[in-house]
């Protein structure tokens, strides 16, 4: 991958914000009631491309892998789970209103304890208080206390409280790990950043379950290695990337380690992925309070052990939006005629790009060149997501393709239909152009696109 957009460049968001919008990738929520404050719906392009992540990520998880499994647990959750899980108590920020605008803010986030950013005022701020960041409802018609439910802030507790049910149904053993994607839920003070920081977004969280006596340390650096060489299997490159270790004064008193994996962000350097070694915390907690032992038997030592754990965990759609960072450029590009103008291209790869190949006929009113075209998309739309496009000059609907980063437009031409049969494979990147048979573009498919 060549090295995008200038790093920090605040004009960058703006421009991907656009785009998106413009292209089908993201739509701000309700928006024709006027917007619902940092939600956000996924158009078709950007479904396209999320549902691909998501995709990858499960077969390198799951599929590729015969110590994973995978579960879909149940958003709405009990509020036992999350006193065991100590979120009721602790999933707290703390946060300040200021007296004079009556805006809040997240103590620990503002640059000046003392000014409010928003109205300039000084010692306008009240005492911190803690909220917690769950959504909380009611399940069934009753709104009382024992009706009382929980939107899931993180998917890891699905994968605690059915550790029994899968040891028994997968007849795994410590090390192994449960995999899960799913909608999470914060009810965050400051959502920022586009899709960075949302109040409703998705995550991938595998647990990965070892003996109390294994070597922890080489299992989360194993662990650490898989992540980012998965992140840089997707197309992000290595040059986005960096480690944060979290100093040991600031981890959780259950936490041995937490190292994260830092994005470049148009932002600032931010918080993509943890990768966090959690000892047994979680499952004894439920132990303690279900009353349900939570431990495998040992066949080494004839002994019942509630295993360790080691979590890599992940925003979808933090992962998307690095992709659109990383992804976008502009550049002067010279038609035949040598005229300069502006092309905007999103250099994903080929095994997450929304769209693999573009067919186009050269000429719409051409009935040949229309019924070929149409006989390949249908035969390429078996096997990959594939578009068909007749409408305007060829140089416009590849431009089109360029912004929604399909690597590869194949164009139906006359060459095709009175010559050889071979098509126009035009190139995102290099926007060389080559000839090439439907044999040669099923094989370049199933080099590049897995
Ligand atoms: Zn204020």
């Amino acid at each position: 991958m060549p090295e995008s957009s200038v790093p920090n460049d605040p004009s960058l968001m703006e421009k991907i914000v656009n785009l998106s919008k413009r292209r089908g990738f993201v739509f701000p929520s309700a928006e024709i009631y006027g917007g619902f404050r940092s939600t956000y719906d996924y158009g078709p392009i950007g479904v396209q491309l999320l549902r691909n992540v998501k995709d990858a990520w499960w077969r390198a998880m799951v599929q590729m892998r015969d110590d994973v499994v995978g579960i879909d647990a149940a958003i709405l959750s009990p509020p036992a789970i999350w006193e065991a899980s100590g979120h009721l108590e602790n999933f707290t920020d703390p946060l300040v209103d200021c007296r004079q605008c009556r805006e809040r803010f997240r103590e620990d986030q503002l640059v000046d304890p003392t000014t409010c950013p928003n109205c300039g005022g000084t010692g306008t701020f009240t005492e911190a208080r803690q909220f917690n960041l769950m959504f909380k409802t009611h399940a069934g018609p009753v709104e009382s206390d024992a009706a009382v439910a929980y939107l899931r802030p993180e998917t890891a507790q699905g994968m605690f409280v059915n550790f029994s049910n899968v040891l028994q149904t997968s007849r795994k053993k410590p090390p192994f790990g449960i995999a899960q994607i799913g909608k999470s839920f914060r009810n965050e003070i400051t959502p920022r950043n586009f899709i960075f920081r949302s109040r409703e977004f998705e995550q991938m969280e595998m647990e990965y379950f070892i003996h109390p006596d294994a070597d922890w340390l080489a299992c989360h650096e194993e662990w650490l290695r898989w992540c980012q060489d998965w992140l840089q299997s997707i197309g992000l490159p290595a040059s986005h990337l960096s480690l944060h270790e979290h100093p040991k004064e600031k981890l959780a008193f259950y936490s041995r380690r937490t190292v994260d994996i830092m994005f470049r962000y148009p932002f600032g350097v931010q918080e993509l992925w943890g990768i966090a070694a959690r000892s047994d915390y979680d499952l004894k907690q439920h132990q303690q309070h279900s009353g349900v032992p939570q431990v495998y038997f040992d066949e080494a030592t004839k002994q019942k052990v509630v295993p360790h754990v080691i979590e890599p965990a992940v925003g979808v759609d933090r992962i998307l939006l690095a992709i659109l960072c990383a992804g976008y450029a502009e550049e002067d590009v010279t038609d035949d005629k040598g005229n300069v103008e502006k092309r905007t291209v999103l250099r994903l790869s080929p095994r997450i790009a929304p769209v693999k190949v573009a067919v186009l006929p050269l000429l719409k009113n051409k009935e040949a060149l229309v019924a070929r075209a149409r006989e390949l998309h249908a035969k390429l739309k078996r096997n990959y997501a594939v578009f068909y496009d007749e409408g305007g000059a060829i140089g416009r609907r590849y431009r089109r393709q360029d912004e929604i980063g399909t690597p590869w437009c194949v164009t139906i031409d006359f060459e095709t239909i009175e010559k050889d049969g071979t098509f126009t494979l035009r190139e995102r990147d290099s926007m060389q152009q080559r000839r090439l048979t439907e044999a040669e573009l099923f094989q370049l498919l199933a080099e590049q696109v897995y």
